[in-house]
C-alpha cells in the first residue's frame, strides 16, 4: 500500500466504517462524478484515499463489498448526468406521444382513434363509413402506436436514447455504459481486527475462517480456483466447482453442514467462502457428471434444505464476473 495514503490506512478506514454503524452506504451527490459518494464530508482527494483503503480491506476480506446501485454512464465523457428518454425511430426527436388505435373488424382498417369521428351514435370508420358501436363485437383496441410531432412518423416501439447533459453526446440506450456502486459492510474478520487493534499478519490466521471451520477465506479460495483454472487450461485436466446457498444464517447449522461436507470430500477438495450465505466447493480432477453425482448424494444426506448447483464455468472467461452472475441466478 502507498505510504503517502495516510487517510486510506486500513485500521483508520475500518474504524470509520464502525463509527458509521458498521455499514458504509453511498449517499447521493448529484455534482459528484460518480453520482454517489461514501464520504460526503471529505475533500475529494481524502475520499479517494479512503476508497482505496476500502477496496484493499474488501480484497483482504475484512469488509464485504455489496452491490448498491447501477448508474447509466455516458460512454464519451463518463458523466452520470444522462437524460434517458424515448425518441422517434426516424428523426430521434423526443417530441413523441402515444396514440391509441382502433381496429374496425368489417373492413380490417386500423388507424388512430381520433380519425374515427363520433357522430352521436358511435364512431364512423373513415375507410368504409360503417358504424362502430360495440367494443369487442365490431371493433377493438389493438394497442398503442407512437406519433412524432417533429417528422409525423408513426411507429410501434420508440427508441431509447441517452442524452448526456455534460457533453451533449447522444447514445442509443443499449450502448450506454453502466457503473456499479457498492456499499462496504464490516464482517466477522473486520470486527475481529478492530477488537485486536490490528490486521492479521499470520498466514494461518488468514487462510481459514475461525472457529475450526475448514472454510478458506474468499481471497484465498479465489487464488486456489484461478490456479486450478490455469492448470486445467495448460494440461487439459478436469475440475468442477459447486455453489451452495446456505438455507439459514444459523452458525451451528452451518457448522454441522460444513463438517458433513468435509467428511464427504477428498483431501484435495476445498471449501471456500463466497458470500455470507454462499459457499464454493472446488473438486479437482472431477468432471461435471462426477460432480453432479457427488452433489445429489450430498444433498440427500445433508438433512437440511439447501440450494446447490454445479457451475458451468467458461474457462476462457473471467472467473469473478462469472461467479457474480451465478449468484444472481440462484
Ligand atoms: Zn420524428
Ligand atoms: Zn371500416
Ligand atoms: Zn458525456
Amino acid at each position: 500500500m502507498d505510504t503517502e495514503n495516510k487517510y486510506g490506512e486500513p485500521m483508520t478506514v475500518l474504524q470509520q466504517v464502525q463509527q458509521r454503524g458498521g455499514h458504509l452506504l453511498p449517499q447521493w451527490q448529484a455534482e459528484h462524478i460518480d453520482g454517489y459518494t461514501l464520504f460526503p464530508q471529505s475533500e475529494p482527494d481524502v475520499a479517494g484515499q479512503m476508497l482505496q483503503g476500502l477496496e484493499y480491506l474488501a480484497s483482504a476480506d475484512y469488509l464485504d463489498k455489496l452491490f448498491f446501485d447501477r448508474l447509466s454512464v455516458c460512454p464519451s465523457c463518463g458523466s452520470h448526468h444522462v437524460n434517458v428518454r424515448e425518441a422517434c425511430s426516424s428523426c430521434k426527436s423526443s417530441h413523441i406521444s402515444p396514440v391509441s388505435l382502433l381496429h374496425h373488424f368489417r373492413c380490417g382498417y386500423v388507424a388512430p382513434a381520433e380519425t374515427f369521428v363520433h357522430n352521436g351514435k358511435g364512431r364512423i370508420c373513415p375507410k368504409c363509413h360503417g358504424h362502430l358501436t360495440d367494443l369487442g363485437t365490431d371493433h377493438d383496441i389493438p394497442g398503442e402506436n407512437f406519433t412524432c410531432h417533429s417528422c409525423h412518423a408513426s411507429f410501434q416501439v420508440p427508441e431509447v436514447e441517452g442524452l448526456c447533459m455534460n457533453c451533449q453526446t447522444r447514445t442509443p440506450g443499449d450502448q450506454l455504459l453502466h457503473k456499479d456502486i457498492h456499499s462496504f459492510r464490516l464482517n466477522s474478520l473486520g470486527m475481529a481486527a478492530l477488537s485486536n487493534g490490528r490486521l492479521y499478519d499470520q498466514e494461518e490466521e488468514l487462510l481459514l475462517e475461525g472457529d475450526g471451520h475448514p472454510i478458506y477465506r474468499k481471497h484465498v479460495f479465489m487464488f486456489l480456483l484461478e490456479d486450478e483454472m490455469r492448470r486445467a487450461k495448460r494440461y487439459g485436466t478436469a475440475f468442477s466447482l459447486i455453489m451452495i446457498k446456505l438455507a439459514t444464517a444459523d452458525d451451528t447449522e452451518t457448522e454441522r453442514l460444513v463438517f458433513h461436507m468435509a467428511e464427504n470430500l477428498r483431501n484435495s477438495d476445498k471449501i471456500g467462502r463466497y458470500t455470507e450465505d454462499r459457499l464454493l466447493l472446488l473438486l479437482p480432477a472431477t468432471d461435471k457428471a462426477g460432480a453432479d453425482i457427488w452433489l445429489r448424494r450430498f444433498i440427500a444426506g445433508a438433512g437440511a434444505a439447501l440450494q446447490a448447483h454445479v457451475i458451468d464455468l467458461n474457462q476462457e472467461g473471467d472467473v469473478a464476473s462469472q461467479l457474480a452472475e451465478q449468484s444472481w441466478n440462484t
